[in-house]
């Protein structure tokens, strides 16, 4: 198969994608938070394609995409007053709502499960493709399982070259990590995935927040979850990396005591200089976590290489945006963290 690029901004894109969908075919998708691989959310056999070309384990479930909150109904049932506060609040934005399924949506989509998750994107393209298609846009990040999330229309080529028909190339993604997703399912509001809807903006909308014990720590493979996803090794390059955590004076003397011909070190822009002859990678500002998250994956993904044996990395502290940052790397680095203030 060939794969076809086509710009979000020529004329005829969202038409051909969208027919690419109705036929049951694979479209990469751009989006604010990362490219998603997409399909038709309700035909079983386009859903199985994205599981067969990401190589995603089968109890993970996708993230249904749609046009806006007025769809949700079709897919959803008992929704509270919350999601609709949340929706008003941040969609089309980097939001997932966990949500009572219906049986409209296919149990390949939800994993078995009986709750779907549902986000509206906040990307013109995308949503004109959605209402174009008529159904709503099942899409994991698209990724090879387990590999860096892609952020830009190479990444995509790079992993599925030949083997989904069409990449919408909309540009490097704004966000940069996959959406925040909140679980509406219970009595009260639980966060399985930091994203760029920071907890703080949720709180300000639903009065309370519970955190996943999946968002904080590994998760042991065999153990049950809200978000299935979240215990799957996810993000790594090749090489190890670890988190040299601590005050940037303390982590850079750790990290020169360390540090062997063919590591890397993964750092923030201002720490650039500490690092020069250490083949230093910058992925944002430490003053501007949005950058850092806008960066991370494009970065671990130049560090998947076999040439190099491993990674020391820095990682923001804090809330906001920077939480999701910390989250996709501490399981970058399969939560390896050393304290650079405790070592000698
Ligand atoms: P990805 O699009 O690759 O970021 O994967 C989607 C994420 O959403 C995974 O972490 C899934 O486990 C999570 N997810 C999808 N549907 C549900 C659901 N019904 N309940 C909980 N988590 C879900
Ligand atoms: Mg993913």
């Amino acid at each position: 198969m060939q794969t076809q690029i086509l710009s979000a901004n020529k004329a005829d894109t969202a038409a051909t994608a969208a027919q690419i969908i109705k036929d049951g075919g694979l479209v990469a998708i751009p989006t604010e938070t990362v490219y998603g691989l997409g399909a038709d959310g309700l035909n079983e056999a386009a859903v199985a394609k994205i599981f067969a070309v990401k190589g995603r384990p089968q109890d993970n479930p996708l993230i249904l995409h749609v046009a806006g909150a007025e769809e949700i109904e079709k897919f959803c049932h008992d929704i509270p007053a919350s999601a609709y506060a949340l929706a008003d609040a941040f969609w089309p934005g980097p939001l997932t709502m966990v949500l009572p399924a219906r049986d409209t949506v296919p149990k390949c989509t939800t994993a078995g499960l009986p709750t779907v998750a549902v986000r509206c994107p906040d990307c013109d393209v995308t949503r004109q493709i959605i209402r174009l298609a008529g159904v709503p846009i099942a899409a994991p990040s698209a990724n090879i399982s387990g590999k860096p999330s892609t952020t830009t229309a190479q990444h995509v080529l790079h992993d599925h070259d030949g083997k989904i028909e069409l990449i919408v190339d909309g540009g490097p993604c704004r966000v940069g990590v996959e959406s925040t997703i909140v679980d509406l399912t219970e009595e009260r509001p639980r966060l399985l995935r930091p994203g760029g809807i920071t907890p703080e903006q949720l709180i300000a909308v639903l009065g309370d927040l519970v955190v996943d014990k999946a968002v904080t720590a590994q998760i042991d493979k065999d153990a049950v979850v809200k978000a299935p996803g979240m215990k799957y090794k996810h993000y790594a390059p090749q090489s190890e990396v670890i988190i040299v955590a601590g005050s940037r004076e303390k982590a850079a003397a750790y990290i020169h005591r360390h540090f062997q011909p063919g590591d890397r070190v993964l750092c923030f822009e201002e720490e650039l200089p500490l690092y020069t002859n250490c083949n230093p990678l910058s992925y944002g500002k430490e003053s501007d976590a949005s950058t850092l998250s806008a960066g991370l994956f494009a970065a671990l993904r130049k560090l998947d290489d076999p040439g190099i044996s491993k990674v020391y990395a820095r990682c923001p502290e804090g809330g906001g945006v920077a939480y999701a940052v910390q989250n996709r790397l501490k399981k970058a680095a399969g939560f390896r963290i050393i304290n650079g203030e405790d070592e000698l």
